[in-house]
């Protein structure tokens, strides 16, 4: 593979144990870099491999929906890679402490994980790194062009963006090689893993039975994780977690929506995206994977290059930004000319103000506003050109800029299903803060900020349509 996708984080003599690899962002066995690394170097050590993943108890701001989609996730990582004769070890605590004691005491020759821009990741990896005396790699499995290859500055736009990232594609646009399996289920683990799985039992306080394809993780989800609140209007059904699902999920939008993507994915009403960013964001799905399979089939070329933009330039270039940027989802991130107009409105009056609750439960004066919201609460994903005017309004309706950013990455947080992704920061700092954006005519609350209302998507979509598919809820 590109070895430019792999970083040294600590370097040193491998130990003559196992090599382990830390899942963290791509929760997946198919066309995984970081995990066909990790096998690599356990092949050529003689050695078998070993997959870790940690479960924190709170991960910034996320909700039960998000976990239980998540865990029965893991649920089938757990069973593909069993079909491999791979371990897999599920972790209950802090990264920084469980990963280096599970080295520690298992003899981990070599450790590999995976890459994320965001600070949390950012800071486990540097505390785990400390720790360890064994080498220690990072391999970026989310991105096509690997963040740090792409670009190697903060990117203006994507204007700036596009060009390097379309010169890098033929390069790691490329197909995957087979996960190889280890030769035997180690024995040193097998023993081991059931007595730590018994001990996860009883860290989580839940005995939960043992079924032939191996324990439930989605019944472990643990009762003292901190998921707030309770989330009533949820109907879990509209997206089934996995891999098998995300690409049975992609074989249906190559079939059905690909065709009509360029004309009609901006339309609320029409369906017509492809719902891959829950897989995309939980890594149950390659981002690689699914540019590979758009260029293979006869769908226009309109509608492939305007959905290739989205997949490729506008998510990739929202990993640059908090990758660069370490105050990504703050005010003190916006490009100076949008903090300056928003600056100079600050006293502007507001027609509207709500609470985070109204917004929360979807009590404006506005149905287009609420609907979007509903959507979100019941089905765990907004649609995408719903996403803008809902952060737009969210501006509009709050007495500054900042309370405005911090209510709409609360919402964005805990109840998309896609939440708590580089791409969810970025949408919201575009929306609420021009970032990647550039100036307008300007207005009242907005300063030079791009605007959306009402009657502008009255001329775009069938609002009473989109209105008519969420009620209120009670
Ligand atoms: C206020 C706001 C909040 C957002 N929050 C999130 C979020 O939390 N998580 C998230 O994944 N996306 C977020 N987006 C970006 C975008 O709206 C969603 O990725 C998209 O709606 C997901 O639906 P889809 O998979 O059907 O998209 P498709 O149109 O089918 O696009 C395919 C993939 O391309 C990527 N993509 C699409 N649009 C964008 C974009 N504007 N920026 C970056 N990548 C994009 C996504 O990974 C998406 O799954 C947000 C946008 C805004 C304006």
């Amino acid at each position: 593979m590109n070895p430019k996708r792999i970083r040294t984080l600590k370097s040193g003599e491998g130990g003559h144990g196992p090599v382990a690899y830390w899942m963290s962002r791509d929760q997946r066995v198919e066309d995984n870099w970081a995990l066909l690394f990790a096998r690599g170097i356990a092949v050529d050590a003689g050695v078998p491999l070993v997959v870790i993943f940690c479960l924190v108890n709170e991960f910034l701001g996320a909700g039960k929906r998000q976990y239980e989609f998540m865990l029965e996730g893991l649920q089938e990582v757990e069973r593909s890679l069993s079909l491999k004769k791979i371990p897999f070890v599920f972790l209950p605590g802090s990264p920084g402490e469980e990963i280096p004691s599970f080295v520690d005491k298992y003899g981990i020759g070599i450790l590999v994980t995976d890459f994320s821009p965001l600070r949390s990741k950012k800071e486990w990896v540097e505390t785990t790194a400390l720790k360890l005396e064994i080498p220690f790699y990072e391999v970026d499995a989310h991105n096509i062009v690997p963040c740090w290859v792409a670009s190697g500055k903060q990117e203006y736009a994507a204007y700036t963006f596009r060009p390097k990232i379309s010169a890098l594609l033929p390069e790691f646009l490329v197909e995957f090689p087979e996960l190889e399996p280890n030769s035997e289920f180690p024995e040193t683990f097998a023993g081991k893993i059931a007595g730590r799985k018994k001990a996860v039992r009883k860290k989580v306080g839940k005995e939960v039975e043992e079924s032939p394809g191996g324990r439930n993780m989605a019944e472990l989800l643990p009762e003292q994780l901190r998921v707030e609140g309770t989330d009533p209007y949820f109907e879990s059904g509209h997206f089934v977690p996995g891999e098998s699902a995300a690409r049975e999920g992609l074989e249906t939008f190559l079939t059905q929506r690909l065709d009509s993507y360029d004309a009609l994915h901006n339309d609320p009403t029409k369906d017509m995206s492809s719902d891959l960013s829950p897989y995309l964001h939980f890594g149950q799905i390659s981002a690689q994977r699914v540019a590979l399979e758009v260029e293979k089939t006869g769908a226009n070329e309109e509608s492939k290059a305007a959905f290739l933009e989205q997949l490729i330039v506008r998510r990739e270039l929202t990993d640059n930004f908090c990758y660069y940027n370490r105050a990504y989802d703050s005010f003190e991130s916006l490009p100076a000319w949008a903090k300056k107009t928003l600056d100079a409105h600050r006293q502007d009056r507001r027609e509207y103000l709500y609470t985070r609750e109204e917004l929360e439960f979807a009590k404006t004066h506005d149905p287009l506003w609420n609907a979007s919201q509903v959507q979100l609460l019941r089905t765990g994903k907004m649609q995408g050109y719903m996403r803008m005017y809902w952060a737009k309004k969210i501006l509009e309706w709050s007495e500054s800029p900042e309370k405005a950013l911090e209510t709409a990455i609360y919402l964005n947080d805990r109840y998309e299903l896609d939440g708590r992704d580089p791409n969810g920061y970025v949408g919201i700092l575009w929306s609420i803060g021009g970032l990647h954006d550039r100036a307008w005519r300007e207005r009242e609350v907005f300063g030079k900020l791009r605007y959306m209302n009402y009657s502008g998507a009255r001329r775009k979509f069938d609002v009473d349509a989109y209105v008519a598919r969420y009620p209120p809820v009670e």
